[in-house]
């Protein structure tokens, strides 16, 4: 598996041109005798292994794609494509899943069906929306769905597991404020869209402290904001962006709601008009209680009950399998990648899968599928 991992480390693809690693994926997944189905979601692969004639199904899923980061990294395994970098541990998990399918080939020690999901552009461009506009679970079917992300805080040989919430579900706003432009030395012939844009900036502050309960988690941040390019002239009009993050749709909504609200009602309140454009990435990644309890348990049977972490703290970044888990009830679950030296964050330039993880990620997959398809 380390081998398999630092080939397609060698070699990252960005959302959607997955080519060279998707055909690698679905070339080893033919050789193990799976029954391969190419371009679901575009560059995506499917691998469906059946064992015994039990009805029951189950998805495991993994993302394949890499980041337009130049790696910092001298080791031999160090990208070949210049401005692009696997620096957040996908071909990690390409390659666990990929284990965990040739042992599970071999052995057959289960009955039923195993989707093996290989998902192409997880980092912002859709590539778990695309499969399942391409009818991912309508064509093959699934009870229960996993996928697994490393995480660098935590220990090789831990894993992390939560229900309910996990992962914020995201997304960017845009505001366009229209006023009239005029002389900078004479504010009162127009209406100055770069002051309307800092009142906006200032309010939309009291949408996580005013209209978000209090025990509810989110994140409004103004990130960008631009208007004029002269010192004596009044723009005529001034932009404003930024990010938003909840941990569920009825919060997402609340949110959505208060920006624009603000934003229209600051404007015409300076005689000014804005135009909200907001939209929403990523679906918050939420856990099914019963089956973050039937993942942890897995993971405690691997590595012992202490070294499973069962209340991480909330993680504010997005995941698409997000989209995955509103059609099917499953549980995403961080495995250690490592502290200290190996303990680089992902999306740094430094960062690289910890490769002794990847036996236990593999297991992980093996052992959840013979116990939850247990062959009679
Ligand atoms: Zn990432
Ligand atoms: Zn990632």
């Amino acid at each position: 598996m380390t081998a398999w991992r630092r080939d397609i480390h060698a070699h990252p693809e960005l959302g959607f041109q997955e080519t060279r690693t998707s055909e690698l994926v679905a070339a080893r997944l033919d050789s193990f005798g799976l029954d391969v189905h190419r371009g679901v979601g575009k560059t995506g692969v499917v691998g469906v292994l059946r064992a015994g004639s039990g009805k029951k199904s189950l998805g495991l899923r993994a993302d394949m794609d890499a980041l337009p980061i130049q790696e910092a990294n001298v080791f031999a395994h160090r990208s070949r494509n210049d401005g692009r970098m696997h620096a957040c541990g996908h071909d990690g998990h390409t390659t666990m899943l990929l284990g965990a399918a040739k042992y599970l080939a071999a052995t057959r020690a289960f009955d039923g069906t195993v989707n093996f999901i290989f998902q192409p552009a997880e980092e912002g461009l859709g590539g778990a929306q695309a499969m399942l506009a391409d009818g991912l679970f309508e064509r093959f079917p699934c009870d229960a769905v996993f996928g697994m992300h490393n995480r660098p805080s935590l220990p090789v040989g831990s894993f992390a597991v939560r229900a309910g919430p996990m992962m914020a579900g995201g997304g960017f706003f845009d505001i366009k404020v229209t006023g009239k432009g005029a002389h900078g030395a004479r504010p009162e012939t127009g209406i100055d869209p770069v002051i309307v844009a800092a009142h906006i900036a200032t309010a939309l502050q009291t949408v996580v402290s005013r209209n978000v309960a209090p025990v509810e988690t989110a994140v409004v941040s103004v990130t960008r904001i631009q208007g004029g390019d002269a010192y004596n002239v009044i723009p005529q009009s001034a932009l404003l962006g930024g990010t938003v993050r909840a941990f569920s749709r009825k919060v997402m909504d609340q949110i959505g709601e208060a920006v624009a609200r603000i934003a229209t009602g600051v404007a015409a309140g300076f005689g000014a008009s804005a135009e909200v454009d907001l939209n929403w990435g990523f679906a918050p990644t939420v856990n099914d209680p019963a089956e973050a309890e039937f993942a942890a348990r897995i993971c405690a049977e691997l590595v012992g009950p202490g070294r499973v972490e069962r209340n991480p703290p909330l993680i504010m970044a997005s995941e698409d399998f997000s989209f995955m888990l509103e059609k099917v009830p499953g549980c995403y679950v961080n495995i250690g990648n490592g502290e200290g030296e190996s303990g680089c964050e992902v999306h740094n330039p430094g960062y690289d899968f910890n490769d002794r993880a990847l036996p236990l990620g593999a297991a992980f997959f093996a052992r959840l599928v013979e116990t939850r398809l247990r062959a009679s």
